[in-house]
């Protein structure tokens, strides 16, 4: 994934970002995911164009990747590292449903997903699955 630094964002563009992106969901499924309802890109994911910079020009970004940047502040630029959907759900951009983990953890979960159960995952910042 491309790194991903929102620390240059105002607050409110940050707050404003975050309810925009809201309004572009609908809440569903048993964990409460927040699903998408406009377009994806190719990759299956959901994205959109935000500006990182005051005055400067405006860069596509996957929106789960948005949300959990924009949300806690986290700083998406390390190697090896992506975030998660503890729901196993492409479309869900709901924060506490989204983990920035190593990608082993990440490719772990699918192990999950085909056994219908959490394994469990080592890592503070690696809760179980939701399934
Ligand atoms: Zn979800
Ligand atoms: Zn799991």
């Amino acid at each position: 994934m491309a790194p991903l630094d929102t620390t240059a964002i105002q607050e409110e563009r940050k707050v404003y970002y975050l309810q925009k992106i809201l309004n572009s969901t609908v809440q569903q499924g048993p964990h409460g995911c927040r699903v998408w309802q406009n377009p994806v890109g190719g990759n299956g994911y959901p994205r959109m164009r935000i500006t990182l910079v005051a005055g400067g020009g405006s860069s596509q970004y996957s929106v789960h990747q948005v949300v959990l940047a924009c949300s806690t502040g986290t700083v998406l630029d390390r190697p090896f590292f992506e975030v998660s959907h503890l729901c196993h759900n492409k479309l869900c951009v709901e924060v506490t449903h989204l983990t920035y983990e190593p990608k082993v953890v990440n490719v772990q979960r699918r192990n999950c997903v085909a056994e219908g159960h959490c394994f469990g995952h080592q890592g503070q910042d690696s809760p179980d699955c939701l399934l």
